[in-house]
């Protein structure tokens, strides 16, 4: 079976299987225990694996949360800076394209009645930095959140200029990267309004129920203090309490080192794959498919393909022995994508949408088999 599932999860890389089970086995100290040799190879494993994460994303290792994954970021950032900063009063800019993880959280928020923008995004699901910078004029918020990459339709927000607008008028910005860590490369540090960011590691070839916050420090007048979701023993800065999952650490920071060095050559074979899906795709189906997403400025790899009058669920089910594909997000998929209705699409034409998400370890001639699907 070919897996073109890679934005629903990854499949884990044997060096990060291998450098997670000594963690799992003989390594077992908990990381904030003192005194003893089995403690202290924890903690130093942690810290490892931090100073990769860090490398990657371009922030300082002690900026980094671990979390069980970008839901739990999503909510933690969110609710934790409405709490902090607002009590639930100041208003909060987002999008109507982010992940249910956000939008959820979003609307949890409302019901206890904090003012929530939900801006609007062009046909391909980007907003423009003009609507957020009158967003913020006319709202005064107090975090903006915005997803970098689309999980539906790859495409990719404005966030450098986002990033830029928000520093300007001192509002917190965060940006749910989950789907774009490995796939586009940047370096916070290069994005000074850019103050949160949500990762899961499963998304890039680490293990699951692992992910980040990263919080960064505060510097200029712009600050990013939260309210922690989960209070006890204090770890993480005291920002999630709870003994640290060390061996799940340990395979996310091999998995950031991994897609850290190998960067450049993912991202070439995503976007050489992905041109060789489409070249496919548009000979063999002609004008009976349509594709949501535009072909620029988006994350490589991931292509939304409407096929004209077939049912999506149906086609899926069909082609289940074979290919691995999906509707769209894995996290609703009993709901009709709220990512396709924001970019105009009508319930038949989601209905009839499927999502392509292909992985650097796969090649052309896997993709050869839709040449002859009929
Ligand atoms: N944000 C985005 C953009 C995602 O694609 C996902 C996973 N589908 C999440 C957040 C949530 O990640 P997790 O399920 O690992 O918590």
């Amino acid at each position: 079976m070919i897996y073109l599932d890679n934005s629903a999860t990854t499949k884990i890389a044997p060096e990060v299987l291998d450098a997670m089970m000594p963690y799992l086995k003989e390594e077992y100290g908990n990381p904030s225990s003192k005194y003893y040799s089995l403690a202290e190879k924890a903690k130093k494993a942690v810290m490892e694996a931090r100073e990769k994460i860090a490398t990657l994303l371009g922030c300082d290792h002690d900026e980094i949360v671990f979390t069980s994954g970008a839901t739990e970021s999503n909510n933690m950032i969110i609710k934790g800076v409405s709490e902090y900063y607002g009590d639930h009063k100041r208003t909060i800019i987002t999008t109507t394209v982010e992940h249910s993880s956000v939008l959820e959280t979003c609307r949890y928020l409302e019901s206890k009645g904090c003012p929530i923008v939900y801006l609007d995004v062009d046909q391909y699901g980007r907003v423009s930095p003009d609507q957020v910078e009158r967003a913020i004029q006319e709202t005064n918020p107090v975090l903006v959140s915005i997803i970098w990459g689309n999980n539906e339709i790859g495409s990719l927000n404005p966030i450098a200029q986002i990033s830029k607008i928000c520093k300007e008028y001192n509002v917190m910005f965060h940006s749910d990267a989950t789907q774009v860590v490995g796939k586009v490369s940047f370096d916070m540090k290069e994005f000074p309004g850019l103050r949160f960011l949500s990762l899961s590691a499963h998304k890039m070839y680490g293990p699951k129920g692992i992910g980040a916050a990263v919080i960064r420090k505060e510097s200029e007048n712009i600050y990013t203090k939260i309210t922690p979701l989960l209070h006890g023993g204090g770890q993480e800065n005291d920002y999630r309490s709870g003994t640290l999952a060390v061996h799940n650490i340990v395979g996310f920071g091999k998995a950031a080192e991994l897609i850290h060095n190998r960067a450049s050559s993912d991202q070439q074979k995503l976007a050489e794959l992905e041109q060789y899906l489409v070249d496919i795709l548009s000979s063999n189906f002609g004008d009976k498919i349509v594709f949501n997403n535009d072909h620029t400025n988006k994350i490589p790899g991931i292509l939304s393909v409407q096929f004209k009058g077939v049912n999506n669920e149906l086609l899926l089910k069909k082609l289940s022995p074979y290919v691995a594909l999906s509707t769209g997000s894995a996290c609703s998929s009993s709901k009709p994508s709220h990512v396709l209705s924001a970019i105009g699409k009508s319930l038949d034409e989601i209905r009839q949408t499927v999502r392509f998400s292909l992985s650097p370890h796969i090649e052309k001639k896997d993709l050869d088999f839709f040449k002859n699907l009929k």
